[in-house]
């Protein structure tokens, strides 16, 4: 830490400036890093740059937004020839039909689509959409399930479980949200008998929770389950859209959800979006040439919904996606990653494990393996979780880690930004009390 303190003095300064502003001195609390955070400047492909002129490999890569690295050329140039032409309409625009038509190209479930701001925001349409489709109001969700602050799906984030997850949520927008086990399709069965649900929203690899995948057969038996019961299946595939595959995770896990949302990579990482999809026949409830009755029509808008900017940097992201070449490069980054990763912490003997699937990684400083939300964040871990992070920073790697250090691996990550993480995290491990041995 002393390194730090030596070498961001801008930072502080500025850190001294933002709290008088700015709760907590961030614009989220993720953000904010012990004793304080680093403030950047520029950034440029796995690298970001602090006012103190300080370089950083990033892995923390936008929230897992950038799956093209920082500034990517295709994105550039595709927000460079928008500018030219202007970046907000509030009128409809050629760069809209295109995105939406490569999603509905790339997205197997994906027949219609809608743009939104955010990945809450478009959360928050999904599940009206589906309680509009079902004609139903209870809605189920995961342990350890990350869908952005809407009230609605603002319950069972993080342990202890039962405390609410924020102060000032409506008793009544929770009052019809059930929190269901995740990795656990006999307990989720037990839950659900005689609710009748409206939507099951699951993120199919929890990110927020731990980078914890889906197991075995269990997005087969929710999607069985949801048949069943009449409850429409939702995909959160904010984080895992366009990361684990060109499909997202429904491609890798050949399961298909009634529902998809999507955000972060959707826009190419550098620009705000979200979006939901599905068949054409639910999307057609947010259709008000058909549904002309507003109480017949499940709404959806927004000022900058579709903004031409984001559109157009989408486009040049999906086409770079679609070849093919992204995937290979970062899964195989993050397998590498992973197996050295688990080799390193047996040989040191540490109480650790790693976790994730394809560009995502994330290591958990517990005795088990953890499978949900439960067994991954202990009030322990969480203090060596903050001191490996402290580490990482001091050596020059950028990487957030509220609860669970997580990592993710972007396309210009090379195999050099690989090797440097797995030494500082060998290092680390052999000179904390990390390990157990
Ligand atoms: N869903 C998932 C799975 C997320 O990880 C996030 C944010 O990290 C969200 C939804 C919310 O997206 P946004 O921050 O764009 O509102």
């Amino acid at each position: 830490m002393e390194s730090y303190v030596e070498r961001t003095k801008r930072s502080l300064g500025l850190y001294e400036r933002a709290k008088r502003v700015l709760p907590a001195g961030v614009t989220y609390m993720i953000r904010h890093l012990e004793p304080y955070p680093f403030y950047v400047t520029r950034a440029s492909g796995s690298r970001v740059y602090d006012v103190d002129q300080n370089e950083y490999i990033d892995y923390w890569m936008g929230h897992g937004a950038l799956v093209l690295g920082h500034r990517h050329p295709a994105v550039m140039e595709a927000v460079r020839r928008q500018l030219d032409l202007g970046f907000h309409f509030g009128l409809c625009h050629e760069w809209e039909v295109r995105l939406a038509e490569r999603v509905v190209r790339m997205v197997p479930s994906a027949q219609m689509v809608r743009f939104t701001n955010s990945g809450t925001e478009a959360n928050m349409y999904a599940v009206r959409l589906a309680r509009a489709y079902t004609k139903r109001v209870k809605i189920g969700k995961f342990e350890g399930g990350w869908h952005g602050g809407y009230d609605a799906l603002h319950k069972g984030v993080k342990c202890p479980l039962e405390q609410p997850d924020s102060a000032g949520l409506a008793e009544g927008a929770l009052r019809d949200t059930v929190v269901l086990p995740f990795n656990d399709l006999d307990g989720v069965t037990r839950a659900v008998k005689g609710l009748e649900l409206a939507c099951i929203i699951v993120e199919p690899v929890q990110g927020a929770g731990g980078f914890l995948p889906a197991e075995g057969a269990f997005l087969t038996g929710l999607r069985e389950l949801c048949d069943e019961t009449g409850a429409l299946l939702v995909f959160d595939e904010v984080i895992t859209g366009f990361r684990l595959a060109p499909g997202g995770a429904q491609e890798l896990y050949g399961v298909l959800p009634d529902i998809t949302v999507l955000g972060k990579a959707l826009g190419g990482g550098e620009l705000p979006i979200g979006a939901f999809c599905s068949s054409a026949e639910i999307m057609e409830l947010v259709d008000h040439l058909k549904h002309p009755d507003k109480s017949e029509m499940s709404f959806h808008g927004g000022t900058y919904s579709g903004n031409p900017l984001v559109m157009r940097a989408g486009c040049a992201a999906l086409k770079e996606y679609e070849r093919g070449h992204v995937y290979r490069h970062i899964d195989e980054l993050g397998e590498r990653a992973r197996r050295a990763l688990e080799d390193i912490i047996e040989d040191t003997g540490a109480d650790a494990h790693v976790t994730g699937v394809g560009s995502m990684l994330a290591i958990h400083f517990t005795k088990e393996k953890p499978k949900d939300v439960r067994s991954a964040n202990k009030p322990k871990d969480v203090e060596a979780t903050r001191r490996y992070r402290d580490y990482l920073v001091a050596n020059g790697i950028a990487v957030m880690s509220y609860a669970f250090p997580h990592f993710f691996i972007s396309l210009p990550h090379s195999g050099e930004d690989i090797d440097k993480l797995l030494s500082v995290t060998e290092r680390f491990l052999r000179a904390t009390g990390a390990c157990s041995g």
